[in-house]
């Protein structure tokens, strides 16, 4: 895409208010614009790494967790919440039907999701079932300063599964915590990503968190670095030691974090609610044992923000860049054109900063934006018959023909 047709520009005035790093990087490089707190539009940057995003996501939904993916509605009958209990819970945003009828915005969707599957599910044979969606969720959140880190308007992830039995249950719920690792090691946080231990609710000792070493995290974990296992700062008090080993709480390295996923074991919680049962081998009704399984998408961009990037800017991994290479004109279209239309041709996504500015403005916006690959044609390459290479991430430039452009990419873009 060329850079002159963007309707986005970088900006270096953005609001005083705003607290948070991943906010200011990404409002600053034109990726996302901010309607009132914790709503945010995703622009044509940002939306290509919100998507890139969901794909990593989605690809191990499908192959890896063997879930079929669905869209649920984003309004809710307030009546399916006053079944399950959740009805008073604080961040349900309320509304109401002209005619009359009380709607909530959907925060969550084990209400939709468990009575839909009463319409199809009946035997042992119905079962095990994993769906997914990836959906825009409400939530009145009491502070809304953390850019997309917290959201009252975000994207989630949300799979829920369902078992006849604990053992079903289990094997589903251990593969669901590798496919997450894979995950956030797709999303270049993996070495940061700590299995975490959370309270669990009434029907299990423990639910599960993903949490990401970072100083801009809202929640707290110790980490149990024997184990490369944590446990949050809320169920510390019960547990008191390391839930694998044993080590004392006080040996263990209190850090800041961001939740950027969970998994929770639902028992029959919601398909008592519902009364969403099967018949057994046996003609004998028994109660679907559920999990659910959420992904903060929108989250995971912000975390990655936070994490990766530097004094200059953001420093998007490859897997989610909104393009590959950012390729800039000094001053020379026509030959800087031929390196787009080569790289375009093997499938490159590139931007091409075709306008007429100058190159320290040019450098420094390339910077902000983050993407992997830098080109540069400009006089002094074209001397050489060469394009000047830079990766986001390293000072060195390497210089490559012209010539070598494709063969460059095909081998390392
Ligand atoms: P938190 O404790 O941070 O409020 P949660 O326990 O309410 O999170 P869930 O309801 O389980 O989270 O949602 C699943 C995932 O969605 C979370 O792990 C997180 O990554 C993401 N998420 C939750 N709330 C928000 C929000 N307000 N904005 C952006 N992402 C969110
Ligand atoms: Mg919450």
């Amino acid at each position: 895409m060329r850079q002159s047709s963007l309707f986005t520009k970088t900006t270096k005035e953005i609001s005083k208010e705003e607290e948070s790093l991943n906010a200011k990087l990404l409002l600053r490089g034109g990726f996302i614009n901010k309607e009132m707190a914790g709503v945010y539009s995703f622009l044509p940057l940002g939306f290509a790494v919100l998507k890139k995003i969901e794909d990593i996501v989605r690809k191990e939904m499908k192959n890896v967790m063997e879930a079929q993916e669905v869209l649920m509605p984003a309004i809710h009958p307030l009546k399916n919440y006053e079944v399950t209990g959740r009805d008073k819970i604080d961040v349900l945003f309320h509304t109401k039907l002209n005619g009359g009828g009380d709607l909530v915005m959907g925060q969550s969707h084990e209400e939709i999701v468990v009575p839909l599957f009463k319409k199809f599910i009946s035997s042992y044979k119905d079962l095990p079932q994993g769906i997914f969606q990836i959906q825009s969720k409400f939530r009145n959140e009491l502070r809304a300063k953390s850019g997309i880190l917290r959201g009252r308007e975000f994207l989630m992830k949300d799979l829920y599964s369902f078992h006849t039995d604990n053992d079903c249950f289990d094997s589903y719920y251990k593969r669901a915590e590798e496919s997450y690792h894979n995950i956030y090691k797709k999303l270049l946080i993996g070495d940061k990503t700590y299995f975490t231990y959370a309270s669990g609710g009434s029907f299990s000792k423990y639910s599960h968190e993903f949490q990401t070493l970072s100083d801009a995290g809202e929640d707290q974990i110790y980490l149990c670095e024997d184990c490369v296992i944590a446990i949050n700062k809320e169920i510390i008090d019960d547990t008191k030691n390391c839930p694998r080993c044993g080590k004392k709480g006080d040996n263990l390295k209190v850090e800041k974090s961001i939740e950027v996923g969970n998994i929770f074991p639902l028992g029959s919680r919601f398909s008592d609610s519902f009364n969403l049962t099967y018949k057994d081998m046996n003609g004998k009704e028994r109660p679907v044992i559920m999990g659910c399984y959420g992904i903060g998408i929108s989250r995971a961009m912000g975390a990655i923000v936070e994490i990766l990037s530097d004094d200059k800017g953001i420093v998007w991994p490859k897997s989610i860049a909104p393009f590959s290479v950012h390729l800039i004109s000094l001053g020379e279209d026509e030959e800087a054109e031929k390196v787009y239309n080569l790289l375009k041709k093997e499938g490159v996504e590139v931007l091409f900063d075709d306008r007429d500015k100058g190159a320290g403005e040019k450098f420094a916006e390339s910077d902000l934006i983050g993407i992997p690959y830098r080109m540069v044609v400009s006089k002094k390459t074209l001397e050489k018959e060469a394009v000047e290479i830079k990766k986001r991430e390293e000072k060195e430039v390497e210089i490559i023909k012209v010539n070598e452009i494709v063969n460059y990419a095909k081998e390392n873009i």
